[in-house]
């Protein structure tokens, strides 16, 4: 299904911009919904708000280094997991 692909490549790229500390509430909404739908970016957010509070901490506010490092870590063990979006 294309365009659930192309929103999983919005999530994606969306859950880096958060580990940046640049992502704002109505983009977590999008998140939120589109997790809501898809089974891997549930699994995806799911980690990352056990992590790093996802959408659940000031979005503006950065990650320490430690905890981004970890993020990082875990979407990319996630994604390497399901090829599908690279
Ligand atoms: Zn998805």
């Amino acid at each position: 299904m294309a365009k659930r692909i192309a929103d999983c490549g919005m999530v994606t790229e969306r859950l880096s911009a958060f580990l940046d500390g640049d992502l704002d509430a109505a983009e977590c909404g999008r998140i939120a919904r589109h997790a809501k739908t898809c089974p891997r970016c549930t699994q995806l957010t799911a980690e990352l708000r056990r992590t790093v509070g996802l959408c659940q901490r000031a979005a503006k506010t950065p990650l320490p280094p430690e905890l981004r490092r970890r993020a990082r870590a875990s979407i990319r063990r996630l994604l390497e997991k399901d090829p599908q979006t690279r």
